[in-house]
């Protein structure tokens, strides 16, 4: 695995044997998530299934920041779920709960399972200890609140690549930013507790030692790690802006409360961005992508994890309609070429998943199953995986591959099924039918297309050309595309 911290590829060792404890950092549930902020969980969701494909027990954490995160991660400007709350004419607490439900929601629909998510509003307590317990030594006030003196911690922002020379340089050049928050020692320091101005109300405030206020936007990810997953644990990961301001600030607050013993995780993993062409995605900015967007034109939520598992995650992604298109269709050839060998597989043996480990033993698939285990656990290589997916999905094909033909169809299943363990995609579940999406936008109805297509069928079959070419005519004007002569037997979709 690709560990941030040292800019290595690091072996892999749980702190317990069979055991592995990991943490992302969450969404700010003041807006919809976009696409680009699903990629990040879509990553942390494939480490999670490697991690248990290698026979681990995974605990993983991804938090729900509904307090404290300003609009600048550098700790200026408003408070995000506040400011979002005014605009909207609501609650900051009605406006958390709708978007962490359609948070939750994407997740289940990008097969993104199996984790906790703790909300920072019910650890407001244990941040508020953990401050205690590192304000003496770490820490000073301001009549803005409690702040975290970064030259108080050994290597602060290592993480980032900044040495000690180019922090300073980095405090110096940032002295703009200083003045943003009066009598702030260096740049980089960040609230750990933010008092409400005096004659202003918070919707979302709590009492303190340091005031009536709010905690910074950092703190909730040391405590609820430290409170979900204890310190140290395995693995951290998150969007690589994090690695820049958050995850150093999360180290500092770690290495603070455990008298610099560590940095509160053994391995530190970043996904890189989705950009489109305007640069990086992202909500400030306005306009942006969410998953629904993408069903509402008749894409399946799944084609977007292809579209993420063919890149490789460390890797800048870029969006494009027609790049989306590609996986979809890739995503469908996959269910199509799994429902053949389905057919030609014995029922007994499919259904028989108890029978199947064995014989997949027995078989031995000429380094098969190495293959895919060291695309696995080679730093996540999806795009490779995917590739051994068609592999065995092609196998008929006489694609030359001669070591392989002998293998039968339900051993080609099974190594498929194996493989989608780590990929997430459900390939052995999805069925043709699931994959037609219905644009909002199409005017005409599945059986008003299948009426017209079976019409169509009896013109042909009565030589009628002059019928069938009309139907045909018509359906491509209510944006449906006849496929005669697919490969795969698809008969028609709905122009996207
Ligand atoms: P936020 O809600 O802004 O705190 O972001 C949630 C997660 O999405 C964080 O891990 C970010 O680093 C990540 N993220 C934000 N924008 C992008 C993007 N364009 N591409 C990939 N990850 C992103
Ligand atoms: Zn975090």
């Amino acid at each position: 695995l690709f560990d941030s911290l040292t800019r290595s590829l690091r072996r892999f060792e749980p702190r317990e044997a069979g055991k592995a404890s990991v943490y992302t950092c969450g969404p700010t549930v003041y807006n919809y998530q976009h696409i680009g902020n699903m990629r990040a969980y879509v990553f942390a969701d494939t480490l999670r299934r490697v991690l248990a494909y290698k026979g681990c027990h995974v605990t993983h954490v991804i938090n729900i920041t509904d307090v404290g995160h300003l609009t600048s991660d550098a700790d200026a400007g408003d408070d995000k779920m506040e400011k979002a709350a005014s605009a909207q004419g609501k609650t900051a607490w009605d406006i958390a709960a709708f978007y962490e439900a359609d948070f939750k929601a994407d997740l289940a629909r990008l097969n993104i399972t199996g984790m906790q998510h703790p909300r920072a509003t019910d650890h407001i307590d244990g941040m508020i200890e953990w401050a205690k317990s590192i304000a003496d030594k770490h820490c000073y006030e301001l009549e803005g609140g409690l702040y975290f003196d970064t030259s108080t911690v050994p290597n602060y922002a290592a993480l980032a690549g900044r040495t000690k020379q180019d922090q300073v340089a980095f405090d110096e050049s940032a002295h703009m930013r200083i003045s943003e928050v009066e009598g702030k020692r260096h740049a980089a320091d960040f609230a750990i507790w933010r008092k409400t101005p005096p004659g202003e109300a918070r919707q979302m405030e709590w009492d303190s030692p340091w005031g009536r206020g709010a905690p910074g936007w950092h703190i909730e990810c040391s405590v609820m790690s430290k409170a979900l997953l204890d310190h140290p644990f395995d693995i951290h990961t998150g969007g690589i802006d994090h690695r820049e301001i958050h995850h150093p600030n999360e180290i500092a607050q770690n290495q603070a409360h455990s008298g610099c013993d560590h940095s509160g995780a053994t391995i530190w993993m970043h996904n890189n961005f989705l950009i489109d062409r305007r640069g990086k995605m992202s909500k400030s900015s306005g306009e942006f992508l969410r998953l629904q967007t993408l069903i509402d034109k008749g894409f399946h939520p799944l084609a977007y994890r292809l579209m993420c598992l063919q890149a490789h995650y460390r890797s800048e992604m870029e969006f494009t309609w027609e790049g989306l298109a590609a996986a979809f269709v890739r995503l469908k050839r996959m269910v199509m070429g799994i429902a053949q060998l389905k057919a030609q597989a014995p029922a007994a043996a499919i259904d028989g998943r108890v029978l199947l480990p064995a014989m997949f033993e027995r078989a031995r698939l000429n380094g098969l199953p190495e293959g895919i285990d060291k695309s696995v656990i080679t730093d996540l290589n999806t795009a490779e995986l995917l590739a051994w997916i068609d592999v065995f999905i092609k196998l008929d094909s006489k694609s030359g591959q001669s070591d392989f033909e002998f293998i039968a169809p339900e051993l080609r299943l099974q190594a498929i099924e194996k493989a989608d363990e780590v990929l997430g995609i459900g390939l052995l579940r999805l069925k043709r039918d699931d994959l037609r999406i219905r644009p909002v936008t199409a005017q005409i109805t599945e059986p008003e297309i299948e009426a017209l297509l079976a019409h169509r069928k009896e013109a042909r079959a009565a030589k009628d050309f002059a019928t069938s070419d009309r139907i045909r005519d018509d359906l491509i004007a209510a944006g449906v595309e006849v496929m005669d002569g697919d490969p795969l037997g698809w008969d028609w979709k709905l122009d996207i």
